[in-house]
């Protein structure tokens, strides 16, 4: 049985935040991050559902979506060797490692890369407009990755770019989700 309250409690504590500090980019990055470490240091709540990978692709599942589509919370699933395209958020985000190990390669606006870093078990990286947005995810291990983003949009709704590694030319893209179905979250009569 998946202790699915750490979720709730996740996004109910993200809920508080948005109504108080969803304009405050800065502020919203530095509180997410507190939880979404304290979410991703257990990791016993994720349904198997939610973390299964497919040999087509990495694969992104809805956990969540904020009703007034302030934020979304998305599980991504990476078998060794998968990545991402060059793309960009267009908004606030945040990616926290629960599984395995993803590298990050970063681009500049105008497309040059300025360098990749580990992202390891328990850590957080961030991505913002303000930031630095463009990037590719890669998992460079030998076991399946997993990780818990959470955006300040409904993500998969969001209209980003792709960018050609060669020429650099954008294309527009809308991601989606892999899921059709999210954690039922409010049944509370299972307590682990
Ligand atoms: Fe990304």
């Amino acid at each position: 049985m998946k202790n699915l309250a750490r979720l709730r409690s996740f996004i109910q504590d993200m809920t508080r935040l948005a109504e108080r500090h969803g304009a405050d980019e800065q502020r919203m990055l530095d509180e997410c991050e507190k939880l979404l470490r304290g979410l991703i240091a257990q990791d016993d709540w994720l349904p198997e559902e939610f973390a299964g990978p497919s040999p087509e692709g990495y694969r992104q599942y809805l956990l969540h979506c904020d009703p007034m589509e302030r934020f979304s919370v998305v599980s991504f699933v990476w078998m060794p060797g998968q990545k991402t395209p060059i793309h960009d958020h267009t908004v606030w985000g945040l990616v926290g490692v629960m599984r395995g190990e993803e590298t990050c390669e970063e681009y500049s606006q105008e497309l040059k890369a300025t360098g990749r870093h580990p992202v390891r078990r328990g850590q957080v990286d961030r991505v913002s407009p303000r930031i630095g947005d463009i990037h590719v995810v890669s998992n460079d291990g030998n076991e399946v990755a997993v990780s818990i983003h959470v955006y300040g949009a409904n993500i998969g709704a969001v209209r980003r770019h792709t960018y050609d590694p060669a020429t650099g030319a954008p294309r527009a893209f809308v991601s989606g989700y892999a899921n059709t179905t999210v954690p039922n979250l409010w049944d509370r009569s299972a307590r682990p």
